[in-house]
């Protein structure tokens, strides 16, 4: 029955969670009016339209020394190639030749930063660029784990990367209707960059194919945040839905981190006028008064005299809803003492580095921040990244190499790791191929 189970489990997630290739909205939050893009790695081919559905080469092989100069000119896209001057097309779309080109966007007024995969340039209805990166998914959550999380230890990344894998392919239509997977801005997962260390690649491999699941088998949301400041959030007291797996639970693992703590200090006056205006509390009411000058959470609450915390979070842009108020009649403020930072739902990101330093196992971190919620292990699932990302390494370990900027130890450290997880993914080959029912080497119940 049990065996059953697992199997049923293990087919819906596997059929509900594919996804090769993403298309990532790149500088989402930034108006892009003209960009430089240059060539690290490998060579590409630059393709235009001028009109709808006429795609044509425009160069091949562009590569190193070359500079691809694109400037948003009405609802059109002059294009430049150094000194070639190649006219106006209304998109453009640069294809990398292997898996192993790298691309360096210089846009103007932006950071410089460098992405995998291929690239597609069309004009937005506001007459500025819009940049996609259309990129392998596994690429895509190496650069977003670097993005999103901090710390030494590549358990962290590992965690990082099966829940930034299990938000990805639950959300994967969020921007659909505008034609790409996500944005690389915190709305969806921060991926300001392609994954450049190792540690963090050894986190996503180690990875590969795991995904959190509830107790029907559906991917969870995975939600995270920086730090609890001492107890996560339920679900429905942040958002609109009690969700099982998203419960409040003690978390001291958040204590004495970056950003366990915060004050915010108040005039009076305009304390109490926000509820009287807004929220039509009478603060004449010596006992309504006393609440919101002394309101205090030894246990997070969802509310203040009825008004949501995520509200009042909202209005005076607090790090977290997770503070207990001091009133100072000598300087006539409110002090808020804060906890946390985040919307405290799921993953304390800044525990998770802590547990992790505590020997925590990866899984045991999960279930903490997880009810109940079940990880998946997929072995059809992304096997080929583990030679794309060993490639990378190699490549990464033999520049270090000719710098000197690496101990040769942390060199065999990385190649031993690499080394085992090929091991790894040959055994799961062969559980494939020869379909062998032993599937709870790959399912863990917690
Ligand atoms: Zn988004």
């Amino acid at each position: 029955m049990k065996q059953t189970l697992f199997i049923a489990l293990l087919l819906m997630a596997a059929l509900a969670a594919k996804a090769d290739h993403v298309r990532v909205r790149l500088y989402s939050a930034n108006d892009i009016q003209a960009i430089n893009i240059s060539f690290d790695l490998g060579v590409y081919n630059l393709y235009g339209e001028r009109t709808s559905g006429d795609e044509r080469l425009i160069e091949d092989m562009v590569g190193e020394g070359r500079s691809v100069i694109l400037k948003a000119e009405g609802d059109k896209i002059r294009v430049s190639v150094n000194s070639d001057e190649y006219g106006l097309y209304s998109s453009v779309r640069l294809e990398a030749t292997d898996t192993a080109c790298i691309l360096c966007l210089n846009p103007e007024g932006c950071r410089q930063r460098t992405y995998e995969g291929n690239l597609e340039i069309s004009m937005l209805p506001n007459k500025h660029l819009q940049l996609i990166n259309d990129v392998e998914f596994e690429t895509y959550i190496a650069g977003v784990v670097q993005s999103e999380i901090y710390g030494q230890q590549s358990d962290i990344f590992r965690i990082q990367a099966i829940i930034s894998r299990t938000w990805a392919l639950r959300n994967l239509r969020k921007h659909a209707t505008e034609g790409y997977n996500f944005c690389d801005h915190v709305h969806c997962q921060a991926y300001l960059n392609r994954c450049i260390r190792p540690d963090i690649m050894i986190g996503a491999i180690e990875s590969s194919g795991e995904t959190l699941v509830d107790a029907s088998g559906q991917l969870i949301e995975a939600p995270f945040h920086s730090n609890s400041g001492g107890q996560t959030a339920n679900s429905e007291d942040v958002w609109r839905n009690a969700l099982p797996y998203l419960r409040s639970v003690p978390d001291t693992f958040s204590f004495r981190m970056k950003q366990s703590d915060w004050t915010k200090t108040i005039p009076v006056h305009r304390w109490l006028s926000y509820f009287v205006k807004t929220h039509h509390i009478n603060t004449n009411d010596a006992a309504l008064r006393d609440t919101l000058l002394h309101f205090q959470q030894p246990s997070r609450r969802a509310r203040i005299l009825g008004v949501p915390l995520t509200r009042v979070r909202q209005d005076w842009q607090l790090k977290s809803t997770f503070f207990s108020v001091e009133y100072d009649q000598a300087t006539h403020n409110v002090i808020l003492h804060g906890h946390g930072y985040g919307h405290g739902v799921g993953l304390s990101q800044e525990g998770t580095i802590r547990m992790v330093a505590l020997g925590y196992s990866y899984d045991s971190i999960l279930a903490h921040y997880y009810t109940g919620a079940l990880l998946h292990h997929d072995p059809s699932q992304n096997r080929n990244y583990v030679e794309h990302y060993a490639a990378q390494l190699s490549r990464i370990i033999e520049e270090d190499r000719n710098r000197q900027t690496q101990t040769l130890s942390k060199k065999d450290d990385w190649l031993g790791r690499l080394f085992r997880l090929r091991d790894r993914e040959a055994r799961e080959e062969v559980y494939i191929e020869s379909e062998q029912d032993n599937e709870q080497d790959w399912q863990y119940e917690w």
